[in-house]
């Protein structure tokens, strides 16, 4: 990836176009997961903004119903107000009066897993360049047993670290990154993904990878690999379960005090040659240019600014969290060309 298709990457998450883009296809998809995070991409950003202000209530609701008042104050506050910047048909930037920073609140979610990305992807790329390696995208999983949430992330990593000890891991993949994604079944009982971007070495028949995996589980074989043609947008597939470990609308008060009891559990992390490649990555001179000169450019926006999207100036309105899903779907009903006054 070269520096300007790196710069409009991490541009366009930071300034937010609301024109809603046609993404291409990326992949086949085997994972019925991914699809239903494609059909999550497909949702319009009022619907998104309208599900993360439902999520957030629903959360509060269940903080007061356990006697964590101050948590649910705390999310009650997180993104109340609003200073948006804005031209009438882009969003330049959105500034809230507070932010939570609770695990589960999705707004603080999301800017978490955009600082991911925004760190990670550099690394990423320049490991490849240094490495013949192609990425992956491989989830692990387990069976379903009847255990704690946390005992069920322990047996999944503690199998992970096996895997990485055989010959067969050691032969194939130099590192990459990894996630954790929690799950529950009807039944109640938990089970966890490891959602990892391998850096494979060279080609194996994912045969053999199954039944390394049965090796050090003992007693699953289950697992889906891809290989990721757009590393950005295979990067934003696996921290996506960073903001979003686990599926909230079905989150009950019980889930919300175990969730809490996790505390300091990791969420993501690198391993392997990747992992020492990071601590001593300095990005090229051109490459730390390009990131602080495109973080300072959505900082340094002000009302009166050209809108980077469309040249119009920008301007602030002040919002309440319950407007920002009707601005949105004002702006996804104005005919595209036409600008709206303030
Ligand atoms: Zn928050
Ligand atoms: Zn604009």
């Amino acid at each position: 990836m070269n520096q300007l298709t790196l710069a409009a990457d991490l541009i366009s998450r930071d300034i937010q176009p609301v024109k809603i883009k046609s993404k291409t296809a990326q992949s086949a998809y085997l994972d019925k997961r991914v699809t239903k995070s494609q059909r999550e991409n497909q949702r319009t950003r009022s619907q998104r903004a309208r599900e993360r202000l439902q999520t957030k209530e629903h959360l509060s609701r269940l903080a007061v119903g356990l006697g964590e008042v101050e948590l649910a104050h705390k999310i009650d506050r997180c993104h109340s107000r609003l200073s948006v910047l804005t031209c009438g048909r882009h969003i330049a930037r959105i500034i809230p009066n507070f932010t939570c920073e609770f695990r589960l609140c999705p707004d603080c979610g999301r800017r978490r897993s955009r600082r991911l990305q925004n760190k990670y992807l550099p690394m990423m790329n320049g490991f490849m360049l240094h490495n013949k390696v192609t990425p992956v995208h491989l989830v692990l999983t387990q069976t379903h047993k009847k255990e704690s949430r946390k005992q069920s992330a322990k047996r999944i990593r503690d199998a992970f670290t096996k895997l990485q000890r055989r010959e067969f891991w050691k032969k194939h993949f130099k590192g990459g990154t990894w996630s954790l994604e929690f799950a529950k079944d009807k039944n109640g009982l938990h089970h966890t993904h490891l959602h990892i971007i391998g850096f494979r070495r060279r080609f194996f028949a994912v045969e053999l990878l199954r039944s390394e995996w049965l090796a050090v589980t003992g007693d699953s074989h289950v697992l889906h690999l891809k290989p990721i043609l757009d590393l950005a947008a295979g990067l934003r597939e696996v921290v996506k379960y960073v903001s979003k470990p686990l599926d909230i609308r079905r989150f009950g008060a019980a889930d919300l005090k175990e969730f809490l009891e996790l505390k300091n559990m990791r969420m993501f992390g690198t391993f392997g040659e990747f992992r020492d490649f990071c601590k001593d990555f300095e990005p090229s001179d051109n490459e730390a240019a390009a990131v602080s000169e495109l973080e300072s450019l959505a900082r340094d926006l002000v009302e009166g600014c050209a809108c980077p999207q469309c040249n119009q100036p920008l301007f602030d309105l002040r919002m309440s969290k319950g407007e920002l899903p009707q601005f949105y779907e004002q702006m996804e009903s104005s005919p595209p060309g036409e600008a709206r006054g303030s």
